[in-house]
């Protein structure tokens, strides 16, 4: 297509990465974000020393030659990041009930033989599981290159829940369970969660899931700095409020300071509830429409930001998952980990210990207070909110009484921050559920009745850092007609050390 005029609707991590690679291939770019800070759910917070992430907690593979290095490095942002150091042997540490806790190291291939190792007689139905999942990388353009050429494809069909397919290969029991609680960290069952999609997070995630030093922001800071360098334009506090179209083409986007922004094509990231408001009804394939409409969202979270007095060592520089049960939430999935001790400064780390922690929730939890403005919401729902933190951090320091006595303050989000910061429907942290049935097997078109008008972002593609960058990518390849995954993989990590964003993270 030849390059013209492009809207993009939404800064996060979709939109900031489909704008760099048009912009790059010549295109005269304008992202609308609604917000006042870029990013979507990159964004950061900060309360008095304290910077909090609100959709960040670590990049799956980001391990030195991993998928997302290749990309950040492909865009131009891979030499202003610096990844924090993990711990190797425990990248995640799965508390299991009544028993010692597990822990996964960095690589799947490491992952594999620390789970034999701990359940040995199930050593084989592990690694008729794992030849599962390294085939299904394998056979999936884009995760390809993170595992060895030629892995045979998956024997059990990739649309299978992970649930069914741990079953068939014969791992049963607490295996079981540590292995499909990693479908947790996209707010998803392993019951709900087909092979393909597990491949590609908690695949990406067991290959190495590093921090990077300023959350979040790492990534959005040099995207946004690169799509300006490239004559980009980022209009902040500029909602969308409707799309234009004529002859099922686009034609302009309004904002709602009414500037109107002609367009050769419009890309909208954020949920596609939202993107069928700005077209009207009219504007989507009807089918199409219904489906959206009858897509359930997925989960959204609560999220316990806690400053602390002193450094939560025995957390380690780990991701925690625990199971969490309240009589609201009897099968919950809670995450933590302390950012702070990720920092190598000893200094830094003693000066501002803090700690979060966060349990998925139906987004219905908070239904009642739906229409509830931010900043003046009712009585009920601070309560509602205060019951959750303090729920939420007595599991946690049930599970490490240190913790206990040195939590100084705290603040907490809810799905309604979620719905107020990202417009995404009913505050649903993931966008579109992506469970079996819904978008699990098969994602929502990038293209629909308006044939100038593509969509990108979590709802439609895979969730999550990689994934939503995965997907700008591919939705980009397909406007500019290069094989853009090419260059990806071509962005391998040199082998020379590179400042800041190689050797002195492994
Ligand atoms: C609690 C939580 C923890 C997470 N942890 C991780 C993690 O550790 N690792 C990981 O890989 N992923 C994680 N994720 C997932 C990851 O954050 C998201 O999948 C990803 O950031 C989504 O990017 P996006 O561009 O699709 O959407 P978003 O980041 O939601 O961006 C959409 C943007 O569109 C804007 N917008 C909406 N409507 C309009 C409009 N009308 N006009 C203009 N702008 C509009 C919004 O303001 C927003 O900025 C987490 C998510 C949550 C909620």
């Amino acid at each position: 297509m030849i390059p013209g005029r492009a809207v993009i609707i939404g800064s996060g991590l979709s939109g900031l990465t489909a704008g760099v690679l048009l912009a790059e291939h010549g295109w005269q770019v304008t992202i609308l974000e609604a917000h006042a800070i870029a990013g979507g759910l990159m964004q950061r917070f900060r309360r008095g020393p304290y910077w909090f992430d609100t959709g960040f907690h670590f990049i799956t593979g980001s391990d030195p030659d991993g998928i997302f290095r290749r990309i950040a490095r492909r865009l131009g942002i891979l030499e202003s990041m610096r990844f924090l150091p993990l711990d190797e042997d425990s990248q995640y540490r799965i508390h299991i009930p009544g028993e010692a806790h597990f822990d996964f190291p960095v690589g799947l291939e490491a992952s594999r033989r620390a789970l034999c190792a701990r359940w040995p007689e199930q050593a084989e139905a592990i690694t008729l599981f794992f030849a599962d999942l390294v085939g299904q990388m394998g056979a999936t353009q884009w995760l390809d290159s993170i595992v060895p050429a030629g892995s045979p494809p998956p024997v059990h069909d990739p649309h299978d829940s992970v649930a069914t397919i741990l079953e068939r290969c014969g791992v049963s029991g607490r295996a079981k369970e540590v292995i499909g609680c990693l479908a947790s960290i996209l707010a998803m069952k392993p019951e709900r969660c087909t092979l393909d999609l597990y491949a590609g997070f908690a695949g990406t995630a067991l290959a190495g899931s590093w921090r990077a030093e300023g959350g979040g922001e790492a990534m959005v800071k040099p995207l946004v700095e690169r799509f300006r360098a490239l004559g980009g334009r980022l209009a902040l506090k500029r909602p969308a409020t409707s799309i234009q179209w004529q002859d099922r083409l686009v034609t302009s986007v309004t904002d709602a300071k009414g500037e109107v922004h002609p367009c050769d094509m419009a890309i909208s990231t954020c949920h596609p509830a939202e993107t069928l408001r700005l077209t009207g009804i009219d504007g989507f394939r009807s089918s199409l429409a219904e489906r959206i409409q009858a897509t359930p969202d997925s989960d959204s979270a609560v999220l316990v930001y806690a400053a602390l007095s002193r450094p939560p060592l025995e957390l380690g520089r780990r991701h925690h998952f625990a199971r969490m049960t309240t009589a609201e939430n009897p099968d919950g999935d809670l995450y933590y980990l302390s950012p702070s001790n990720f920092h190598d400064q000893a200094e830094d780390q003693a000066r501002n210990p803090y700690l979060e922690a966060m349990l998925w929730v139906p987004c219905d939890a908070v239904a009642a207070w739906r229409d509830s403005v931010a900043g003046k919401r009712p009585e009920a729902y601070e309560a509602w909110k205060d019951a959750r933190t303090r729920e939420i951090l007595a599991a946690v320091t049930g599970l490490h009484p240190e913790i206990a006595g040195t939590i100084t303050r705290t603040w907490a989000s809810t799905p309604l921050s979620v719905q107020h910061f990202t417009r995404s429907r009913n505050g649903a942290a993931m966008g579109l559920s992506h469970d079996i049935g819904w978008l699990g097997s098969e994602p929502i078109p990038r293209r629909n009745r308006l044939k100038n008008l593509c969509f990108a972002g979590q709802s439609i593609g895979h969730p999550g850092v990689v994934g939503t960058m995965i997907g700008a990518f591919i939705l980009v390849e397909n406007i500019v007609e290069r094989d853009l995954r090419a260059e990806v993989a071509a962005a391998a990590a040199p082998s020379a050390p590179l400042h800041g964003a190689q050797a002195p993270n492994r």
